[in-house]
């Protein structure tokens, strides 16, 4: 599942090739994606012209002409690529192309989606702060607003664990598993503590590690498993960066212990029983 690495190497792509672009048409070749894309969705990109491209959690925001914002969301095995002459699109299965906008340099963004659980919907851009899916979300990760001080306040007297806390987005937006079984080994913290007993200072670890990886992630094209691949149909290279991450009974990089796997919130969760307490 991509999560905010794998969006944000995405986006920082897409907003260098395709900003600027006019789409002269937009067509759905599915619309049953998690919710169904609404009927007008393909007459209304028409025309546009794609002024920006930002992120908010796991969605891509796509400021276009005349006030108008495209909200997406990868779902589980969703891709946006950016096709000109050349691209080899041997990876991605025909039949998963969703949506294809054709650009006005002959070029295409295409949404390609086996499982289909992803988002599409375009909204008046003074709007998107009510819509449903970004009401709610917790500060980003990357933001001064994710600090020591701040999760103290949302720690207090939690009997949850605190991966499971991480990984709630009214909390922080846009922290997946995988990130939150890495950000708390470099912050020495056991996922199954609970959130309220974790002490200040170790708040202070995970609030300093969460940047540090999350952006060494995203430098790396973030973690492919199965199918991810970003715009240019390149898969992502943290995989063999991971500490932790899928490493059960692998020794820790760190002192040589076994790598446990423990279920917490119905995630595997990583960690090393030595480094994190
Ligand atoms: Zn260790």
């Amino acid at each position: 599942m991509p999560e905010l690495p794998e969006v944000e190497s995405l986006r920082r792509i897409l907003h260098r090739s395709a900003v600027g672009r006019t789409i002269k048409n937009a067509r759905i070749n599915e619309p049953r994606l998690r919710r169904r894309i609404s009927a007008d969705f393909a007459a209304t990109l028409g025309g546009r012209r794609i002024e920006d491209i930002a992120r908010r959690a796991k969605y891509l925001v796509v400021s276009l002409s005349g006030d108008l914002t495209m909200l997406t969301h990868l779902g589980m095995s969703g891709s946006w690529t950016h096709r000109g002459d050349g691209f080899d699109a041997g990876d991605f299965d025909p039949r998963h192309d969703h949506v294809v906008l054709a650009l006005d340099d002959g070029t295409t963004l295409v949404y390609n989606d086996p499982r289909r659980f992803g988002l599409m919907k375009v909204v008046r851009a003074e709007k998107l702060g009510a819509l449903p899916e970004l009401k709610g979300l917790g500060p980003e990760p990357l933001s001064r607003e994710f600090n020591a001080d701040y999760l103290a306040s949302k720690t207090r007297g939690k009997k949850v664990a605190i991966k499971n806390l991480l990984m709630d987005q009214r909390i922080v937006a846009g922290v997946g598993n995988i990130y939150a079984s890495e950000i708390l080994f470099f912050a020495k913290v056991r996922p199954t503590r609970r959130a309220g007993r974790v002490t200040h200072a170790e708040l202070e670890r995970i609030v300093a590690a969460t940047p540090r990886i999350l952006r060494a992630a995203i430098g790396s094209r973030g973690t492919t498993f199965r199918s991810y691949r970003d715009s240019r149909g390149q898969p992502g290279r943290f995989a063999e960066r991971l500490q932790v991450y899928g490493r059960e009974g692998k020794p820790c990089f760190v002192c040589s212990t076994p790598i446990r796997n423990v279920v917490v919130g119905q995630r595997a969760s990583f960690y090393c029983p030595k480094c994190q307490r």
